[in-house]
């Protein structure tokens, strides 16, 4: 794998060269800490986020899904401890007004980047302010969520009234978070607006006296992450020295990001903390009644959060690869596992200017496009379009050729391998169904 100080470089231009990911607002400039998905990246998340929702709804019983909305009661952010401490504290050096959070300096007597005085650490507090209503002065003064994790929160006596779900239970969301990152940076790895995918799984306190939904959850999430082609020696779980305020235990699912292990995702055990905040500035019972016992008490909570965009970015990273191609030549490479990559396969006719080369390319680019994503190319010679797929991460190139007219066959071409086959057209469907799985 390229190095640190390039792989960001590396995956962040071949992303802007491809369609991945663009900078925010460019033409005006940019906007520091956003991001817009272009025609591949999109797709990519996408894929993300439905093989996440397969894993934490779809597949399971006792998890379901809500969707709650981006803006909440600014009480929400009271009562979750956002306001209050949902700041860090931050250090200015005195020369040159860079600013640093003081829990990443590894040296905290001068500044890293000019060996300036630094000063005292001061509080920011990251959550994004907006305003709601129409009429000057009577505007209500709220924010956009800092985390998903508090719609769930809020939402878990509704979720109890109207399903059957009784503890142990989950409920997953997927959706936007905004922070006010004092330095947002590492490609989309620190951005102001990003993406969150988690599950809030509800347990019996007494339950969990053995952490062992804690280590379920570790474990399950680490193997999704495998599930989907990442290298097993790029992940590592790092257990939270310090921990947040509402936390009992605390590990992150690190990923190796050209050689300096990189928060992908957080495992949190929270204990009561979350309702037993909402039960005192709601005044609402947030306990739950168990049917068997007949007792009533706060479930504890464990946490699966992970950054939909940071896995992105580091899934392009464990795909990325320069590789020698044997006739002397390089290629590029995006060795995304299937069920990620944007396109599942790219057809061909082998001469853009023969017509009936194209008729048939196009018939069976109609045939197979309403099950999967599938890219068309007739620029350029094969040798470029293969590359330009191969950096798409495009599993499967299909060319027709003249052969193809007689023999009412294609070649099938392996992004991987590079190996070339001739698949009979009638059997293209199902050839990529159980390539793709
Ligand atoms: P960090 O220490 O990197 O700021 P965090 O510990 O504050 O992250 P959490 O609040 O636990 O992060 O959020 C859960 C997940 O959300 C993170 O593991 C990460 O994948 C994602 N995430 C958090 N902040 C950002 C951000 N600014 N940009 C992109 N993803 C983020």
């Amino acid at each position: 794998m390229p190095h640190m100080e390039n792989i960001f470089e590396k995956v962040s231009s071949l992303a802007k060269r491809r369609g991945f990911i663009y900078p925010g607002s460019e033409i005006y400039g940019g906007l520091a800490g956003t991001w817009d998905y272009g025609p591949l990246g999109v797709e990519l998340k996408r894929n993300l986020k439905e093989e996440f929702w397969k894993f934490a709804v779809k597949t399971r019983d006792n998890v379901v899904g809500i969707d709650a909305a981006i803006v909440m009661s600014p009480k929400v952010w009271e009562a979750s401890g956002h306001l209050a401490s949902f700041s860090d504290p931050l250090v200015e050096c005195k020369k040159c007004h860079h600013r640093f959070r003081l829990d990443q300096l590894s040296d905290s007597s001068k500044c890293p980047d000019c060996g300036g005085e630094l000063t005292e650490p001061k509080q920011f507090n990251l959550m994004v302010e907006t305003y709601l209503g129409v009429v000057e002065g009577e505007k209500l003064k709220t924010y956009l969520r800092g985390e998903i994790t508090q719609g769930v929160h809020v939402n878990f006596k509704n979720v109890l009234s109207s399903t059957r779900v009784k503890l142990p239970f989950g409920i997953a969301q997927v959706g936007k978070a905004f922070r006010n990152e004092i330095t947002p940076g590492g490609f989309t790895f620190r951005s102001r607006e990003f993406e969150q995918m988690e599950i809030q799984f509800y347990v019996k306190p007494e339950e969990e006296e053995s952490m062992k939904w804690f280590e379920y959850w570790k474990e399950e999430r680490r193997k999704w992450y495998l599930s989907l082609g990442m290298r097993g020696e790029n992940l590592k779980f790092t257990d939270h020295e310090q921990l947040a305020h509402y936390a009992r235990a605390a590990c992150d699912i690190e990923y190796n990001a050209g050689g300096e292990f990189k928060e992908m995702e957080g495992i949190h055990h929270r204990g009561d903390w979350d309702l037993k905040q909402h039960e005192a500035y709601s005044k609402e019972d947030m306990t739950y009644f168990d049917e068997e016992t007949k007792e009533r008490f706060h479930p504890w909570t464990i946490e699966t959060s992970g950054g939909v965009d940071r896995a992105a970015l580091f899934f392009l990273m464990d795909a990325y690869r320069e590789e020698e191609t044997g006739d002397g030549e390089s290629r590029t490479v995006l060795k995304l596992h299937p069920k990620l990559a944007p396109y599942k396969a790219a057809v061909f006719p082998l001469l853009a200017n023969k017509p009936q080369l194209v008729e048939l390319a196009k018939k069976i680019h109609d045939d197979l496009k309403g099950g999967y994503m599938i890219a068309w190319d007739e620029r350029g010679n094969i040798g470029k379009r293969y590359r330009a797929q191969d950096e798409a991460g495009t599993p499967f190139c299909i060319t027709v050729d003249f052969d193809s007219l007689e023999k009412n066959d294609v070649t099938v071409r392996d992004r991987d391998s590079m190996i070339q086959e001739r698949i009979p057209i009638a059997e293209l469907k199902s050839y990529l169904d159980a390539k793709l799985g």
